[in-house]
C-alpha cells in the first residue's frame, strides 16, 4: 500500500526531505504494520539526514512513532491487530503515516499514555532510563551534570535523577531554558557560555560530579573531562555540536582514573526482555508522575523539516512531536 511520508535521496539540510507517496509493504514473517498516530522527532534524525550516521540512499527517515497495529506477518506473537504500541529502535522510516517494523521492536502502551506522549518519550525516556539505571546504576546522594538540561532527553534525565535522590546540575544556553531545567528538577543550572568546569567544581566543593551526561559532543567534551570527580564517569552519549574528539587513554588517568564511555540505547534494548523491562520502568515512572512528559512543540507530520530546523537551531525545549490527522 501507499501512504504519505518522507524519502531522502541525498544528505544535506532539512531541504532534502522529500514529502510524497511512500510504499509500505505487507508485513513479512515476524513483522508488523503500524498505523501511526504520532511520530517522535529526535536529534538522531538530523545525524542520519546529514550523513553523520550511515544509511542507504535513497532511504527513509525517523526512528520513533506510536500508533495502532494494523496488520501482522506470519509468526508474530508479540502483539495483536488493534493493539496500541510505540517503537524507537526499528529500521528507519517512522516519518510516514505507517511503517513496517519487526514485532520484537514494539512496546505495548499502557492506556494512561497517549500516542503523543508515547512519541515524545519512547526513545528519549528509554535513553534516560538506560543511562541512569543500566549503564552505571546511580546511587542516592551522587552528583550528576546534565548538558542540554531543558531538551528532550535532558528534562527526563533531570526529573528522574531528582526523583532518585541525585543532585542534578544542569547546563543550558539561555536563562529561559535555565528556568525550565530548574522546574525539571535541577538543583543548579550553569549557563553554557560560562566556565562550566569552574562552576561545577565550585558547586561540588572541588570534588566534581560522579557522572557527566554529555549530549553536546565536540563543543563541550574538554570541559566535561574537567567536571568529573576522581573515579567518576564521562558518559558521552550524543553529538549535537558534532562528534567528540579522539582522546589518549592516559588523559583518563590524569583526570583522576575516570571512565569514558560512548553508549547507544540500541545496545541496551537489543534483547526483547530488556526492552520490555526498561519500557515498563519508563511507563511506570510516567504513570507515577516521576517523569512528566514535556511536549514543548508539535508540528503536522508534513512539516518535519521545520521541526528539525527548530531542534537544530536550539529553539526547542522538551520533546518535539509530529502529529497526524485522524
Ligand atoms: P535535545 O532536545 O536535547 O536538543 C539538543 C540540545 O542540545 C539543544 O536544545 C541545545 O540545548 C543543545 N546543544 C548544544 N550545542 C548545540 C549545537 N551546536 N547545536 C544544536 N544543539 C546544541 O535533543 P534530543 O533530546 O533529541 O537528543 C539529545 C541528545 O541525546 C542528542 O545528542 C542525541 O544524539 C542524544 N541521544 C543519544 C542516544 C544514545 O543512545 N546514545 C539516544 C537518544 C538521544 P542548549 O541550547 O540548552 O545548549
Amino acid at each position: 500500500m501507499s501512504v504519505q511520508g518522507f524519502t531522502l535521496n541525498e544528505h544535506g539540510t532539512s531541504q532534502v526531505l522529500c514529502w510524497g507517496d511512500v510504499t509500505v509493504p505487507a508485513p513479512g514473517p515476524g513483522e508488523v504494520r503500524v498505523q501511526h498516530r504520532a511520530v517522535g522527532v529526535n536529534f538522531i534524525d538530523i545525524y542520519f539526514r546529514q550523513g553523520l550516521y550511515p544509511m542507504d540512499l535513497p532511504g527513509r527517515l525517523g526512528l520513533e512513532a506510536a500508533g495502532v497495529v494494523e496488520a501482522v506477518g506470519e509468526g508474530v506473537t508479540e502483539v495483536k491487530i488493534g493493539q496500541r504500541v510505540s517503537y524507537c529502535m526499528s529500521p528507519l522510516g517512522a516519518y510516514a503515516e505507517a511503517h513496517v517494523v519487526p514485532a520484537r521492536c514494539l512496546v505495548p502502551l499502557p492506556d494512561a499514555v497517549s500516542f503523543e506522549q508515547a512519541a515524545a518519550i519512547t526513545l528519549k525516556g528509554l535513553t534516560a532510563a538506560f543511562l541512569l539505571q543500566s549503564l552505571r546504576p546511580m546511587q542516592k546522594g551522587e552528583d550528576i551534570l546534565v548538558f542540554a538540561a531543558a531538551g528532550g532527553v535532558g528534562q527526563i534525565l533531570c526529573q528522574w535523577g531528582n526523583h532518585l535522590g541525585l543532585r542534578v546540575i544542569g547546563v543550558t544556553s539561555s536563562e529561559l531554558k535555565q528556568q525550565q531545567a530548574l522546574a525539571a528538577g535541577c538543583t543548579d543550572v550553569v549557563l553554557a557560555k560560562d566556565d562550566i568546569a569552574q562552576q561545577v567544581r565550585q558547586l561540588t566543593q572541588g570534588k566534581g560530579v560522579e557522572v557527566v551526561y554529555d549530549s553536546v559532543g565536540a563543543d563541550t567534551f574538554e570541559q566535561s573531562l574537567d567536571c568529573v570527580a576522581r573515579r567518576g564517569w564521562l558518559v558521552s552519549y550524543g553529538n549535537a555540536s558534532g562528534p567528540a574528539p579522539a582522546i589518549a587513554p592516559l588523559t583518563l588517568l590524569q583526570k583522576g582514573s575516570i571512565v569514558l564511555t560512548r553508549p547507544s540505547l540500541a545496545d541496551f534494548v537489543a534483547d526483547r526482555d530488556e526492552l520490555l523491562e526498561l519500557s515498563r520502568t519508563l511507563f511506570t515512572a510516567v504513570e507515577q508522575g516521576v517523569v512528566k512528559v514535556q511536549i514543548g512543540q508539535t508540528y503536522p507530520l508534513r512539516e518535519a523539516a521545520a521541526a528539525q530546523d527548530a531542534l537544530q537551531a536550539r529553539k526547542t525545549t522538551g520533546s518535539t512531536v509530529l502529529t497526524l490527522e485522524e
